[in-house]
């Protein structure tokens, strides 16, 4: 058995060696990087895969006839079931290759927008096409990349969007569920499992509930859950589910949409073009069947090679033990926030610590009336990388009634030596304003 004190030694010795994989380290030996929930640092696995397939393949995938696109091909194709065990999807689940959760929400609006009744046999509530007075459920803590999609198709066809509201600890109320939503024709919700600013890891359930008895399609945007714990479908059974590949460690500009192959079946395409057809005459062209029906163009070969380095590494015991002790650096951080006075954005200490709000490694903070673009940069000055702004979550902002906040986001790297220069230099920045700090 091993004492405490040995044990945190040996957790500490454990981020050491995975910080051994990531060469920014090598590269920035004093940069401090706390914005990970924006983008995570790239581990040397991944740089190696997409070099791999540059290096030694190099071709196109899927029409070639030599060996070396067959083996590429091979390696994209099957990264599918690399990712349906990710996220603990069932076997007829189909995985799109797209740009990154932004572009998975929009390809999912589109399609959406175009379906007819081909999705009635699925979901009740499409027994007709999104039209006049339906109701498109968001929250007001989402990111602009679930909101401005879904405005775009409200304009076109005169449906709304419902926000529920957020509670002060960056909580979903789910009240208007047995209220005014009650009796609305609700199509579609979409909700982010844990928000990019309060970090708070939603509970999901009610709302999914909600959607099944409403016939409702239900999407998840896991662009930060994939990177916090993890998002699995068997705790929220979602009908659609996005994320990026770059919170993870992946490249940027790749990512995914994943969702019932018979589902997709029915779904038009969002873009045609190479690869997504099966025939084309001069009056119409038919489909491929999914996903490639939603994979248009030459796609991003070299950016899935390093997409399944990126979540083959992250799923190593080693990041899995580290991801799980993530609540200890969270908490860490809060304490240094409220020691300094500062005000924390999302739940409080008491309410992290009791289990009472489930809270991610992202840390939403002000230090008193200095602007948190001054915080920010003084921080930079220090070497040390942190976010400011509304985070692209204005409608957040609106809704606690403040116009930008500093952000502290964390990842499997991120040391408890680095959070204590972390508040030292808060310190610093709050004598350099002329407040009295110990
Ligand atoms: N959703 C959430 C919760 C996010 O945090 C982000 C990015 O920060 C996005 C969506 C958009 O992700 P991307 O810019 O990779 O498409």
């Amino acid at each position: 058995m091993l004492t405490t004190t040995q044990e945190k030694t040996h957790s500490a010795s454990r981020v050491q060696h995975l910080r051994s994989y990531y060469p920014f380290f090598s590269h920035n030996p004093n940069t401090i990087y706390l914005d990970s929930a924006a983008t995570a640092l790239k581990p040397k696995p991944v740089l190696d895969a997409i070099l791999d397939y540059y290096e030694t393949k190099s071709v196109n995938i899927h029409r070639g006839v030599y060996s070396l696109s067959a083996q590429a091909t091979e390696i994209y194709e099957s990264t599918r079931q690399v990712i349906r065990n990710f996220l603990h999807a069932p076997e007829n689940w189909e995985i799109i290759y797209t740009r990154g959760t932004t572009t998975s929400i929009n390809l999912l609006a589109y399609s959406l927008l175009r379906v007819k009744k081909e999705l009635a046999p699925f979901f009740s509530a499409w027994h007709t096409p999104l039209g006049k007075g339906d109701i498109i459920v968001l929250s007001e803590s989402e990111h602009h990349s679930n909101i401005v999609p879904w405005q775009i198709i409200t304009e076109l066809t005169q449906s709304h969007i419902y926000f529920l509201p957020v509670r002060k600890n960056g909580t979903l109320d789910d009240s208007p569920l047995a209220g005014e939503l009650k009796n609305l024709p609700v199509k579609i919700i979409s909700l982010a499992a844990v928000s990019n600013v309060s970090g708070v890891v939603h509970d999901l359930k009610n709302f999914i509930e909600f959607a099944k008895n409403k016939g409702a399609i239900f999407i998840v945007d896991a662009a930060q859950a994939v990177c916090h714990g993890g998002f699995s479908l068997r705790d929220n059974p979602a009908d659609f589910v996005a994320f990026s590949g770059h919170k993870i460690g992946g490249p940027t500009a790749i990512g995914i949409l994943a969702g019932r192959k018979d589902v997709l079946s029915v779904l038009p395409p969002f873009e045609g073009g190479g690869d997504m057809i099966l025939q084309v005459t001069k009056e119409k062209t038919t489909y491929n069947e999914p996903p490639h029906r939603f994979e248009a163009g030459t796609p991003p070969i070299g950016e899935v090679f390093g997409l399944r380095a990126a979540v083959e590494f992250l799923t190593l015991p080693l990041c899995r033990e580290i991801m799980a002790q993530e609540s200890e650096l969270t908490t860490m951080a809060m304490e240094i926030i409220q020691e300094l006075g500062g005000t924390l954005y999302g739940p409080s200490l008491d309410e992290v610590n009791s289990a009472k709000v489930k809270k991610a490694g992202i840390i939403a903070f002000n230090l008193g009336k200095i602007h948190p673009n001054d915080v920010g940069t003084l921080l930079d000055e220090q070497n040390i990388c942190i976010r400011t702004g509304h985070h692209c979550c204005q409608l957040l902002m609106q809704a606690w009634q403040i116009s930008a906040t500093a952000r502290v986001s964390l990842f499997l790297y991120n040391t408890k030596e680095e959070l204590l220069l972390l508040k030292e230099a808060l310190r610093q920045i709050l004598r350099l304003f002329g407040k009295k700090i110990q």
